[in-house]
């Protein structure tokens, strides 16, 4: 380790302290020790304190032991742990900071202007440890300071984008962020987009650390003050580095040896003394890349390389498509909205009509990369027209099925948003595409639509689609005529997959792509119950594994049955057995009461039993309100995460609601007593169609929610007014 970074994290360190210390007796006496201090919407207080020492910080007044046990560390530094406790010392004193800047109302920061993103919130927080798990999102970089100039602070984002990585920005240099830069290069920021600001000092790089910390906690189910799980969890399984742009001062090595702390190394685009510059090796944990002595012919080839080194240094792996479009292409550009006053064109929406049906072929009618136009070129009409468009996509393969049609269908979402500047939204006949005047400028054509399909399909579907052919349509009455072709063939569908049931299948399927966050976790996929993230249902599964035979959905041999009411199967017994690492020995899929499924960080919903009432509450992850049991979806994610089982608890994806199997062996959806609002409004026609055919018309309006009930109290009297059918049914307990 160098000494140079060992003495300057040291220094900065005890400036942090320092100043953290100050702010906590200032802010103490003007608002007073019990002041609250909170993220919002986050879980696991100021998660990095919690992580580290398992305290619980709620108000100023608990943050002094805080900043007590950094001063400690500080003070008690041996050379072999003298990073790390700098880097812990520094971290704590940083969180410290920016939790009195939340009691004191002053973030998330406004800076010139531009409104930071602060703390990653709980959405976030799934979406993108979701992502990761199931490789959308290579890893994520933390970067430091600002770039030379704007050009080159443009040109390194890009590439983390195109490369699949989230980028969380943070700090400045001389005053001038890299979110003023990406701003003025009118780069996109935010959530969507996978670049999102924390905020322009140094301490904010906190929020990076205390994400990696979330991540630990929900999806791998640490507990807080375990420093050693924690540590390990996010050295072995968070893909996480840090790129320090501009000079490195005491503060960015306090930042840096923090996340060095949790494995995440340090590339700089600076010299570092006692740093060997431009060496970079797998697993090297510092890394100095002097920008200007990068081998390559302009700074957009150095960019690319300092990214690209970085993530060689993670020993991250990162997909690149082989597309080859006039704009960049990649996970990060999905969520990108085109606004009326930057769109060249649009297909479909209000008063338009555009759709897009996949159909299966035989070898001999397909031809493979072959794209069509038929009618007149929409991208010679004037400036936002709104044009007819069907897209058919023609797939041959010798695996192909029928059944595949729909899953690689509803991918043509994704697929076609990962170009910049084109926004799809909708599906099947409901589709609304947009494309930019800058994708415009830059030469993009309906072809490089076509070309995206072609080239992605054959990426994800491999083995599937060994020929792919898209024809556009632009004429309205062809296009007309098309739809309600693909019409019938959309009702077809939707009357197949509604006629399975468990009892008609013997293979059930596996997913385990959490196991890289929740060790013993495995979603069991059935036609009647897809996985807890809502993502995956059991055709899904079933072409998966088709795709991938070695892949995390497995086919599952029922084998015999064990208990039809309960839902369990030797079969699935065994393999729950084998692949949770013997943790879980058995597993029901229609219980919530005997050997439940278990949960991991992902699930939409929690189910969780209210003994009080005799039935169950479903809170949603999109509530942050206060459930009748008194806590939070947090708070119960906090009980029943990391891949475990407890019974009366479990996380489900909202389609299970729905199934006629959905806790049957307790009664079924007449157990729910309380359920969050935004659920019911969401799904309250599909909800209300299942309670009518269970014979409990009604039920709905039933069931309480947290703007009808705040306590056990209410509840129980809103339910005998109601007449709720779970009061009159067997005990739960
Ligand atoms: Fe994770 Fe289950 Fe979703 Fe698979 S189906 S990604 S294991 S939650
Ligand atoms: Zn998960």
């Amino acid at each position: 380790m160098s000494q140079f970074v060992i003495d300057s994290a040291f220094k900065g360190a005890a400036s942090l302290i320092e100043q953290a210390d100050a702010m906590v007796v200032e802010s103490t006496s003007v608002l007073g020790a019990a002041a609250p201090v909170a993220f919002p919407d986050t879980a696991y207080y100021l998660p990095v304190i919690y992580g580290l020492t398992g305290q619980e910080v709620e108000k100023l007044g608990d943050l002094a032991s805080a900043i007590g046990y950094a001063r400690e560390l500080l003070a008690t530094m041996e050379s072999e742990t003298a990073v790390q406790n700098a880097g812990i010392a520094s971290l704590i004193a940083a969180e410290t900071i920016q939790g009195v800047r939340f009691a004191r109302a002053e973030q998330p920061e406004i800076y010139h202007g531009y409104h930071f993103n602060g703390p990653i919130d709980d959405v976030q927080l799934r979406a993108w440890g979701v992502g990761l798990a199931d490789g959308t999102i290579s890893g994520v970089a933390a970067v430091i300071g600002a770039a030379g100039n704007d050009k080159v602070a443009a040109k390194i984002v890009r590439t983390l984008q195109s490369m699949g990585l989230l980028t969380l920005l943070c700090g400045n240099v001389n005053g001038r962020s890299i979110a003023e830069q990406l701003l003025q290069e009118g780069i996109e920021l935010g959530y969507q987009t996978l670049v999102v600001p924390l905020g322009s000092d140094t301490a904010s790089a906190v929020y990076a650390l205390g994400y990696a910390s979330r991540l630990a906690f929900s999806f791998g189910g640490i507990a807080g003050g375990d420093v050693k799980q924690l540590l390990n969890w996010t050295r072995q399984r968070a893909p996480v580095f840090v790129l320090a742009l501009g000079e490195i001062d005491n503060l960015k090595c306090a930042a840096a040896a923090g996340a060095l702390t949790y494995g995440f190394p340090l590339i700089a685009d600076s010299a570092i003394p006692g740093i060997t510059p431009l060496s970079a090796a797998e697993g090297q944990q510092i890394v100095s890349m002097p920008f200007n002595d990068i081998p390559g012919a302009d700074d957009d080839e150095k960019a690319v390389f300092l990214v690209q080194q970085s993530v060689k240094v993670r020993g991250i792996k990162t997909k690149v498509s082989k597309l080859s479009l006039p704009v960049p292409y990649g996970p990060a550009f999905e969520g990108e909205v085109v606004r009326r006053g930057d769109m060249q064109l649009e297909f479909g929406s209000k008063g338009g009509t555009c759709f897009e049906w996949l159909t299966m072929k035989s070898m001999d009618e397909v031809q493979d990369g072959r794209i069509s136009v038929v009618g007149p070129d929409p991208f010679t009409s004037e400036a936002g027209s709104n044009i007819p468009l069907g897209i058919i996509i023609e797939v041959a393969g010798e695996k192909m099925q029928r059944d595949f049609e729909p899953i690689m269908e509803r991918q043509i979402h994704h697929l076609l948003n990962g170009a910049e500047g084109v926004q799809h939204q909708g599906q099947r006949d409901i589709t609304w595409i947009r494309i930019s005047k800058g994708a415009f400028m830059q030469g993009f054509k309906l072809d490089h639509l076509g070309q995206i399909l072609h080239t992605r399909l054959h990426e994800e579907f491999g083995t599937l689609a060994d020929k792919v052919q898209v024809t556009f349509y632009t004429e309205q009455d062809r296009v007309n005529e098309l739809k309600e072709e693909a019409r019938s063939v959309y009702r077809d569908r939707n009357e197949r997959i509604a006629g399975l049931v468990d009892e008609k299948v013997d293979t059930f399927y596996s997913c385990t792509l959490c196991q890289s966050f929740a060790p013993p976790h495995v979603c069991v996929i059935s036609p009647e119950r897809g996985g807890l993230c809502g993502a995956y249902n059991w055709f899904d599964c079933r072409a998966a594994y088709e795709i991938k035979p070695l892949g995390a959905n497995q086919p599952i041999a029922k084998g015999e049955i064990i208990d039809s009411a309960r839902g369990e199967w030797e079969g699935v017994n065994d393999f729950v057995y084998q692949h949770s690492g013997m943790n879980v020995e058995r597993f029901t899929l229609y219980s919530i009461m005997d050997a439940p499924t278990t949960t991991c960080g992902c699930c939409e919903c929690i189910l969780s039993i209210v003994p009080e009432a005799n039935g169950f509450l479903v809170v949603s992850r999109d509530d942050y309100g206060m459930t009748p049991a008194g806590m939070t979806f947090s708070t119960l994610m906090g009980i029943i995460g990391g891949g475990h089982q407890t019974p009366g608890m479990m996380g489900i994806g909202k389609d299970y609601l729905t199934s006629a199997k959905f806790i049957s062996a307790e009664g079924g959806i007449s157990r729910v007593v309380w359920m969050s609002k935004s659920l019911k409004d969401e799904m309250r026609e599909q909800l209300e169609e299942i309670c009518q055919k269970g014979g409990t018309p009604g039920l709905l309006d039933k069931i309480a929610d947290g703007t009808t009930v705040a306590s056990i109290e209410d509840l129980r009297a809103f339910l005998q007014e109601k007449q709720h059918p779970a009061l009159s049914m067997e005990a739960l307990l």
